[in-house]
């Protein structure tokens, strides 16, 4: 019996990766899905906040394998991947989301599996002209030859309107079963949803990638700037994501958190900073992270007492407590208009 052709694909759970992997699956090939935790993946944070009453988070990728009925590997490049992020040869798309450079980097890394696994191809759901920067014809190219997959990488999806791959001149799969699809429409995937019976799958427009959302660069991009060696640790990556953030000089920044979740999160920070809590005063933790001197700590005592629940009070105490021991602060809460000029 002639043996399966395997092919690795890159399984984010979304429509087009998961009709990419059936297109393969009805063509009698063996796949296998493998997902890529990043450390900006958005799912990933949603579950550090889950708490009991909430509904449970769904991995995406791993439920989409279990009704394709395909085993997945979730692979942690975030350690590599971080160091990409903060210079990508490629640059940035609209937000701080280097999405060429990103491709590339999860596509060498299929590359490697596809070897190791001895599959003959990786495949994507890509489809041509659905992004503005990673799926123009021009950048596909780039990023197929930059990882070293020229000929190797099939979008089943878009594959009629592409260069012809390899699995296809070879005749490892029928060129007939691929499809010609583009742009930004869904209209013809979720036809195609239809056809193949899928029904439980994200809608597209959720994202998954902190990158591309606009507060969360800002923020990224603040940090970056005033860092001189552009290094960033996977824990401030985290950090970024939660509560609101004010720069308070260029080495300083306060977080404060917004709710239960975050203030619980928050405190598995606060043995390397300052934290600010107001005494008597129900109100968020404050972390104030970098070289302090008596004027940074009074101003995040009186950001405490601004997000404390009666800020309208002339004068709040607040606890600080910090490598150097404890202090107290009787401080007047923030005025928003000074709060909003540092505000990240
Ligand atoms: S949106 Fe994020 S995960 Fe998706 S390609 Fe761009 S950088 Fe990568």
């Amino acid at each position: 019996m002639a043996k399966k052709i395997k092919a690795i694909g890159l399984l984010s759970g979304g429509l087009d990766s998961t009709l990419a992997a059936r297109v393969l699956l009805n063509q009698g090939v063996d796949v296998k899905g493998v997902h890529f935790y990043t450390g900006f993946c958005i799912v990933g944070l949603k579950k550090v906040f889950a708490g009991q009453k909430d509904q449970p988070v769904r991995h995406e990728a791993l439920r989409a394998g279990r009704d394709l009925g395909v085993e997945v590997d979730i692979v942690d490049i975030s350690e590599d991947y971080l160091k990409m992020v903060t210079h990508p040869r490629h640059g940035y798309g609209s937000q701080m989301n280097p999405c060429i450079d990103c491709r590339i980097h999860m596509l060498r890394e299929a590359k490697r599996r596809m070897e190791l696994e001895g599959a003959s191809f990786v495949f994507t759901g890509e489809v041509l002209g659905q992004r503005p920067m990673s799926q123009r014809r021009d950048v596909m190219n780039t990023i197929e030859r930059e990882a070293g997959l020229r000929g190797y990488l099939l979008r089943p999806l878009s594959a009629k309107l592409l260069r012809p791959t390899i699995p296809e001149k070879e005749g490892w799969i029928d060129p007939d079963g691929l499809y010609d699809i583009q742009g930004r429409s869904r209209k013809r995937q979720i036809e195609l949803a239809q056809k193949f019976g899928l029904t439980d799958f994200p809608q597209p427009a959720g994202g998954c990638c902190f990158l591309t959302d606009e507060h969360y660069a800002a923020r990224f991009r603040d940090l970056l700037d005033h860092r001189e060696a552009k290094v960033l640790t996977q824990e401030e990556v985290y950090l970024l994501a939660v509560g609101r953030h004010f720069r308070l000089s260029p080495a300083a920044k306060v977080i404060v958190g917004r709710n239960e979740k975050e203030n619980l999160f928050l405190e598995r920070y606060q043995d390397n900073c300052w934290a600010f809590q107001t005494v008597e005063h129900p109100g968020g933790l404050v972390l104030l992270f970098g070289p302090v001197n008596d004027e940074l700590k009074k101003t995040a005592a009186s950001i405490a007492a601004r997000y404390s629940k009666d800020k309208d009070q002339s004068s709040i105490l607040v606890k600080g407590d910090g490598p150097e021991g404890s202090e107290r602060f009787n401080v007047r809460p923030l005025d928003d208009d000074k709060l909003d000029k540092m505000r990240i």
